[in-house]
Parts: structure tokens; sequence; C-alpha cells
């Protein structure tokens, strides 16, 4: 049972009064993105009535307002993640453009021909495409640690393939297609020991189960704003202080440079640096708005409470005849994936949209890992802290039906 009043908390958020094809609309699609409470929509509000302005720039009452906001937001992310310092938190698009950040200046200062880079059978596809780019630009090899047949990586495996080729480990902490929570702890720590840059996918994780990256101490961790209850187009990198330090530029022009002449330009240092042009700043400040919506609830009590909805939801989806669950680790958060003999994944989706079921049916960005199962698409529904065991109870009944 939950220690917070699910039914109150539900309140804050507007889209879940929706009805949907004459039914209640039920969010099982928390893995694609989560809904806004109304804390991040009037915050958004508020930042455009009443603090709007460029940042950093301009020495006039506004732009005061709007880089407090904005570097408060940042303050709040680092909190949030256990980052020892805000410098150290670089607001970027989301979970995508901060891994592609990472691969073209770390990347391509530090990667040569022969060098690999080790990711897992689990990625989503934003953790597998900029390694391809930065591997057709450098001659590296891409190797890939294998999971069992429950969908948890090969720990065994992972000690093989980690040799001192291996230049980055770049791995996500929960898969967003099986929901399984990796070893991250062990694979950060063996990754650095044998002097691998560390990557960590954090977007299904930072939403559902506390991160402390002081203890982590991955080199980059990377998550998206709106899988945490805040708005699309916002998102963050952390970097260990040391590697942005020495860390090239990404994107040149405003914001991130000391001095520009015509002959050469001197750059700011983090996260400045990596911040260049006027970015997301409405975005920044509602994603801060969102952190302190999960701060208030507490992290530990929403990942205790998914955890408990979890388990609920596998036990009645393991009773529903036909019913295949893809991805059976001891460890998981949040997501569920299954086929159902005899429909089509979008069949099921369809007909659960009917009603006024939302979840994702088909291949969710990780086309590899459905491979692995043999499989091109899974139906996924994926849990939030405003879900209750109503709602999976009419999820089950209604895949009942179609029995
Ligand atoms: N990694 C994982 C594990 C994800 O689930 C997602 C989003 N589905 C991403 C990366 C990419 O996030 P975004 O599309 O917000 O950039």
């Amino acid at each position: 049972a939950p220690t917070f009043d699910v039914d109150s908390l539900r309140r804050d958020f507007p889209l879940l009064d929706e009805r949907v094809n004459g039914h209640q609309l039920i969010w099982f699609d928390n893995a694609a993105t989560t809904q806004k409470p109304r804390q991040v929509i009037d915050r958004l509000t508020h930042f455009y009535r009443h603090e709007n302005s460029n940042i950093h720039r301009a020495a006039h009452e506004l732009a005061a307002r709007a880089t407090d906001a904005y570097e408060n937001a940042r303050a709040a992310v680092a909190r949030f993640l256990g980052a020892p310092a805000p410098e150290q938190i670089i607001f970027v698009r989301g979970a995508t453009e901060g891994l592609n950040l990472i691969a073209q200046t770390w990347g391509r200062r530090h990667i040569r021909e022969g060098d690999e880079i080790l990711i897992s059978h689990l990625e989503h596809h934003a953790n597998i495409v900029p390694w391809q780019l930065l591997i057709a630009e450098t001659g590296a090899t891409l190797r890939v640690i294998p999971v069992d047949d429950t969908g948890q990586v090969r720990m065994d495996e992972f000690s093989r393939l980690l040799t001192e080729k291996t230049k980055i480990v770049a791995v996500s902490h929960v898969s967003n297609a099986l929901g399984t929570v990796t070893p991250v702890e062990d694979i950060v720590a063996a990754a650095k020991r044998a002097g691998a840059l560390t990557v960590v996918d954090g977007a299904q994780s930072a939403p559902h189960i506390g991160i402390d990256l002081a203890a982590l101490a991955p080199d980059f961790f990377v998550f998206s704003g709106h899988k945490i209850y805040g708005p699309t187009g916002i998102g963050a990198v952390y970097g260990a202080a040391d590697i942005l330090r020495e860390l090239p530029p990404w994107q040149g022009g405003g914001n991130m440079i000391a001095e520009v002449t015509m002959d050469h330009t001197t750059f700011q240092p983090p996260p400045a640096r990596f911040e260049a042009g006027t970015g997301n700043i409405a975005g920044a400040v509602g994603l801060g708005a969102a952190i302190d919506y999960v701060s208030g609830i507490g992290i530990e009590n929403i990942a205790a409470y998914e955890h408990f909805l979890l388990e609920y939801a596998t036990a009645a989806l393991r009773e529903v005849p036909g019913l295949r669950l893809i991805g059976t680790a001891a460890d998981k958060a949040s997501v569920l994936s299954f086929v159902l003999d005899g429909y089509r994944p979008e069949q099921v989706g369809r007909a659960l949209n009917e009603q006024g079921i939302a979840v994702r049916a088909g291949h969710h960005c990780a086309q590899p890992i459905l491979r692995r199962f043999g499989l091109d698409a899974t139906v996924r529904p994926s849990l939030a802290f405003y879900n209750t065991c109503a709602e999976v109870d009419r999820l089950v009944a209604t895949l009942r039906t179609l029995r």
C-alpha cells in the first residue's frame, strides 16, 4: 500500500480526468512519456507571465528572474540525482541529445580505430545509434553484452567482453522495453577499473528509482524531463567534473564562449560550454518544478509503491490465458511487456484503446532486444505512481474479454 494518497495526487494531473472512447482514460504509457501535474503546468505559465527573458546576457530585472529560475532548476536536478555540484548538470533536449553529445565530444576526441564500445542488448536506439555513428567515423567496434532468458544482462559475458580495448561502457539503468533493472553499480565499478568511460542511460530509472550519482559515480548519466512529469524538449547530462573540464565544445555559438575574435575563440567553463544558443529555458524551469514535485512525494516512496503495483500487475497478467510476459528479471521497474496468443500486439493495443486504456504496442525503439526474444513487437503497459490496482484490474479484464 502506498505511503501517499494516490487519489489526491491524481487530482494534480488534469489529463487523468480525460475520457477516451467513452471511458475514463487509463494512462499506462508512462515509459513513452508521463502526464504533467498542474504544479508543472502552472510553473510554465508563471514563467511566461512573469519571468520570461533570455538568460545571462542582459542586465535587467527579467533577465535576472529568468536566470535565477533556470539556475535554480539546475540545482534542483543536481540535488535530485545526488550530483556533487550544479555545474555538473548540462541542459539538453533529452536523453537522446545527451548521448549524442557524449559520443560527439568525448567520443570524437578519444575513440580510435581498434577501440571497442560496449553496450548491452537491452539498449534503446538512443544508446545504440550515436555509437554506430561514432564507429563509422573512427573505425572502432561495437560489442554487445548479451542477456539471459529473463532479460537480465549476463555479468559473466560482461566480464569476458570488458578488455583493455574497451574505451566506453554505455548501459541503460532500466530497460524501456522489458523493465529490467541492470546491475549498473557493478558494471560502472568494473568498467572504471578497466579504464573505460562509463555512461548510464537513466531515462527510465530517474523517474522510478532513486539515483545517487555521488555513490554510483559514473562519468556520464543522462535522462529526459518528459519521462519524469516535466516538459518535453528538456533533459540533462550529468558529467564527472574532471571529464567535463577537459571535454571539447560540441555546438558553437552564443552563451558558450568567453571571448571571440575572428581568429580565435575561448570557451566558457562547464556547463555553459555545452549550452550554445538560447536553450529551452522555460522547459528547464518546468523540469525543476517536476523534480520538486517528485521530491515532495519522495522518490523512495514512489519506487516502493510502483514496485508493489508492478508485482500486482505481474501476478494478474500471469493469470490471463495465452499471455506471455517478456522480461522476467528478478529486478524490474515500471515496465511490463507481453504478447497474447492469437493477437498481434497492435490489435491488443487497439482493443485496449477502445476501452480508454493507453499502452504502447510496437518495438519501443529497442528492436534488438525484442528480436533476441524472437519478436518484433510487444504490448507494453508502463506504470507510474498515479496508477492504481483498479486500473490494472480494468486492463486485465479487457485482456480477458479478448480471450
Ligand atoms: N533511453 C531510454 C531507456 C528510453 O526509454 C528513452 C525514451 N524512450 C530514451 C533513451 C530516449 O529518450 P528521449 O526520446 O526523451 O530523448
